[in-house]
């Protein structure tokens, strides 16, 4: 027995007066006047109308007083256990629409306000870049060709003629594979992949080449360790640097606008003979007026890649008869390529995977 009757003596009859009674009455009103919310409520339930309540024990006790005592008793917590009751279902009603009408607050929905629509992302400007250079070769009935990112340093290198001792392959420009003694790098152009082309295929041999390529650059707004290539080559009997300056004019007109050619200046480079660099017009001014051009510097063109007539040592190390073959391989910047051609000012924007950056070119077919 718990609460204010543990004392009770039947004899005495205390507990069960009036002023005991209205005690746990007003102890049971002002508990419920004080819950906050249904949770709280139910518990004041269960602690002032419950089993184990100080009225329902005092009610229980009734029976043990002296008959004359009874009824008045009786009549005493009887009034204020329905005292009690009905301040409970009073309290309850008036939570339980506090409870509706704060729901309806919180949870409106405002027709009003635009729809949440989930972002939709785009296919990255490289990759449709590299699908519109892959478009126009297939076009001329070009294959597309693909090698590994991990090449073999003799593809990379040696089959290119590019020397034991060529500066390319020192360790400011080549990330090389662990353990060295595996003789693999992270393909520093996509060349291998000419290289690869020509030790399993006969020519005639028309392909293109995208793919990204690694070398130990800063990372800035015009350089990257990591860029995308697209490099061509072409052999077959009777080929010569003019179907070369063709195939990169109809390139660039392709590419930038219709009229856009090319021009060729005497360079080197190992795994061509003649070699050139070429330079692309510029689309913006078309060489008229420069000086005031932007996108040219003046100059009336732009820088675009490398090319050049294929070494013969480099077809022969490939296993191809270079007497009966010649070829042309050239290769550019994809990256630089697609800066060109949208304006984009800072080559870190391509990598960052900034869904916004995309977006921007989500149109661009
Ligand atoms: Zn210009």
């Amino acid at each position: 027995m718990s609460g204010p009757n543990t004392d009770y003596d039947p004899v005495q009859v205390t507990p069960l007066d009036e002023e005991n009674v209205v005690a746990m009455r007003d102890a049971a009103l002002a508990a419920i006047e004080a819950a906050g919310d249904l949770a709280a409520l139910k518990q004041v339930r269960l602690e002032h109308a419950g089993d184990r309540s100080p009225l329902a024990l005092a009610n229980r006790e009734i029976g043990a007083l002296p008959p004359q005592g009874r009824k008045e008793a009786g009549q005493r917590v009887g009034q204020a256990r329905g005292a009690v009751n009905q301040a409970l279902a009073a309290r309850t009603a008036a939570l339980e629409a506090e409870h509706e009408e704060r729901m309806l607050v919180e949870e409106a929905v405002d027709v009003t306000l635009p729809v949440d629509r989930a972002p939709r992302g785009s296919r990255h400007p490289l990759t449709t870049g590299a699908e519109l250079i892959e478009d126009i070769f297939v076009a001329m009935g070009w294959e597309v060709a693909e090698g590994p990112v991990v090449e073999a340093e003799w593809l990379n290198f040696d089959a290119l003629n590019l020397g034991a001792d060529h500066p390319a392959r020192t360790m400011q420009d080549t990330f090389w594979a662990e353990p060295a003694d595996h003789h693999l790098v992270l393909r520093t152009h996509t060349s291998p992949v000419q290289a690869r082309t020509m030790l399993t295929q006969a020519p005639p041999i028309y392909v293109v080449c995208p793919g990204r390529v690694f070398r130990t650059d800063e990372y800035d707004a015009t350089h990257s360790p990591m860029f995308h290539q697209v490099e061509g080559l072409v052999v077959d009997e009777g080929i010569t640097m003019a179907h070369l300056k063709g195939s990169l004019d109809h390139f660039a007109g392709r590419m930038f606008g219709e009229g856009i050619a090319t021009r060729f200046r005497p360079s080197y480079f190992p795994f061509t003979e003649p070699s050139a660099e070429v330079d692309l017009r510029c689309f913006v001014c078309r060489g008229v007026d420069s000086a005031a051009c932007r996108t040219c510097k003046g100059e009336g063109w732009i820088e675009w890649g490398g090319c050049g007539v294929v070494n013969p040592r480099v077809l022969t190390a490939c296993g191809i008869d270079s007497e009966r073959y010649t070829g042309f391989a050239f290769g550019m910047g994809i990256d630089r390529t697609l800066m060109f051609r949208t304006g984009a000012a800072d080559l870190r924007d391509f990598f960052e995977g900034d869904v916004r950056f995309s977006s921007s070119f989500g149109t661009e077919i």
